[in-house]
């Protein structure tokens, strides 16, 4: 029984000026059916790239799905024509985005919008389609949805736009849902709404559901499991747990540190020195060598392996182990 998506070895390449460069560097990873995964990394981790991979929508040109596999049940997504992608976008694997105004047509009612999908997809009467929209509105928790349902994209506040999003992403009841950082612009109580309805939704109707975030403690109470982002590559594996209680990634641990906790509140949060670095000209080693507080001389000169720390915990760090049991 194959899992619901695997993404094993992802690669992507951007054309900047003439020439290739790597945006993912292959990623792997698994979601199960009913589970969530986080997929955290800073801007340019390469999160945002996979999921567009896993969604089909690279920009070709200038982007470039190079090597891998997205498989959907054990079949690989990536060999499949482009008329089999679209009936896989929406209907298996739906996404949503941060900007949810850019997302909807500010020229249509928001159900009209929702609407249209079971029209066009499931060839419902207008009737029929509106009375759909109006219990998907009423699912993601809009008040008053039969009212609602008419009303435009800027008369809904950046919460309840959100809602809307996932409404629609919900309307061909996908297998699988990603949202991309779905919360960033939203203040954080309505940010802590929008990831209970994910979480809720994702129960009621045993997605599978993958948040894209740079803010690991935003997924901490949602996720399942997560895999940790950098330079295009998953540096860390692990479940959500294992991950909070023990890292086994410098990187991972210093994201860990940078999280505002209520007994930090005043202090100075430790943040990570340095940025990340530009794809186009990667340190040789580990990429994360330069900002990394444990890098030794074979940080720079070795590329670091992907190591089992611990049983199902994964980091691609020469002192995986040392990191995992603190005695680094
Ligand atoms: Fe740090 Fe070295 Fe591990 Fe890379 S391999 S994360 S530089 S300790
Ligand atoms: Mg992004």
């Amino acid at each position: 029984n194959a899992p619901l998506l695997e993404v094993e070895n992802l690669q992507v390449e951007f054309k900047v000026r003439g020439k290739s460069v790597p945006a993912v560097r292959g990623a792997t990873f698994t979601l199960e059916q009913g589970r969530t995964l986080a997929v955290v990394g800073e801007s340019g981790s390469g999160k945002s790239v996979t999921s567009q991979a896993i969604m089909g929508i690279v920009d070709d040109p200038p982007g470039r799905v190079t090597g891998g596999e997205v498989r959907l049940h054990g079949i690989d997504l990536l060999k499949q024509d482009e008329e089999t992608r679209r009936t896989v976008r929406g209907n298996h694997i739906a996404v949503i985005f941060q900007d949810a105004l850019s997302a909807l047509n500010p020229l249509w009612s928001v159900g009209f919008q929702i609407g249209e999908l079971f029209r066009v997809h499931r060839g419902s009467t207008r009737a029929e389609a509106k009375k759909r929209a109006i219990e998907l509105l009423d699912q993601v928790g809009i008040p008053d949805a039969k009212n609602r349902v008419g009303h435009y994209p800027h008369q809904f506040s950046g919460g309840m736009r959100q809602r809307v999003m996932i409404a629609m992403a919900l309307a061909l009841d996908p297998e699988v849902l990603i949202a991309d950082e779905p919360t960033t612009a939203l203040d954080v109580t309505v940010q802590a709404q929008i990831m209970r309805l994910l979480k809720q939704i994702q129960d009621e109707r045993h997605m599978g559901l993958i948040l894209i975030t740079h803010d690991l403690g935003v997924v901490a109470d949602v996720a399942d499991e997560v895999a940790v982002m950098y330079a295009g590559e998953v540096v860390e594996r692990a479940t959500i747990r294992d991950t909070f209680k023990q890292p086994a990634h410098p990187y991972t641990k210093a994201l860990l540190r940078a999280i505002p906790r209520v007994d930090t509140v005043g202090q100075e949060l430790e943040v990570i020195r340095g940025l990340p670095p530009n794809p186009a000209s990667l340190p040789g080693g580990c990429p994360f060598h330069p900002r990394c507080w444990a890098a030794e001389d074979k940080c720079s000169t070795e590329v670091p392996p992907m190591i089992e720390a611990a049983p199902e915990h994964r980091s691609r760090c020469h002192f995986a182990t040392e990191v995992y049991t603190n005695e680094r």
